[in-house]
């Protein structure tokens, strides 16, 4: 399998996100992440697309979905120029499964277990530096850097209310595209709550032998 098309599930906080920058690394493939990519068009008008809001700003703020349309449009046009892909952040309803399915076939899906406390405390701890893009947590892996850690900010939707909204949203919504990818077979889960390095010995184990 030269240019795998991988498709990584889990809760917001699962890490998901770095075990991507993993993958890229060593399967040499394209992230796609609906997350960074909103967050990087926060304030696009959306309001030809006759949703409640006119960006998805408020939408991100609150901890809700941000509307299919506009979703599947960025997946669709990310896909169509990646060879080999890590999917991250979607699909997050069965909607968007569906719209998935249109769009590719995989070849492996992850799902990364973690549980629901653990996964409020490393995103309410998280903290992100502005300047290299580098992720941090109070607890678990502050910067060593007096300097760094002066700077450090938290995402805008990592505050506990939100935390716990994201993850409602979670187990009403994604939690479906789970059992979806369970009833057919295809999910491969790890276990998330090992160390970031234990967690990738397996999820890169996990995709060789998908190979
Ligand atoms: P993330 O960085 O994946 O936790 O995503 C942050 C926020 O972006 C989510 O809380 C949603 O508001 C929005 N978002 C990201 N991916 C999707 C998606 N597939 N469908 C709808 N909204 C999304």
């Amino acid at each position: 399998m030269a240019q795998p098309r991988i498709l990584i599930l889990g809760a917001p906080g699962a890490g998901k996100g770095t075990q991507s920058a993993n993958i890229v690394e060593e399967f040499d493939v394209e992230h796609v992440t609906t997350g960074d990519a909103l967050r990087a068009n926060k304030d696009m008008d959306i309001s030809d697309m006759d949703t409640e809001y006119d960006t998805p700003r408020e939408y991100m703020d609150q901890g809700e979905l941000v509307p299919d349309e506009v979703v599947n449009a960025i997946v669709d046009e990310a896909l169509t120029q990646a060879d080999g892909f890590v999917l991250d952040g979607y699909p997050r309803n069965l909607e968007q499964a569906e719209e998935l399915e249109e769009m590719t076939d995989l070849d492996v899906v992850l799902m990364l277990d973690v549980g629901e406390e653990e996964l409020v405390h490393r995103l309410t701890g998280r903290r992100l530096d502005p300047e290299t893009g580098e992720i941090y947590h109070v607890e678990y892996n502050p910067p060593e850097d007096e300097e760094v850690e002066e700077r450090l900010v938290q995402r805008d939707d990592d505050d506990e209310e939100t935390v716990r909204e994201r993850l409602r949203v979670y187990h009403e919504n994604t939690e479906p595209v789970v059992e979806y990818y369970e009833e057919e077979g295809t999910l491969e889960r790890v276990d998330g709550e090992q160390t970031p390095d234990e967690v990738w010995e397996d999820v890169k184990a996990t995709i060789e032998d998908a190979a």
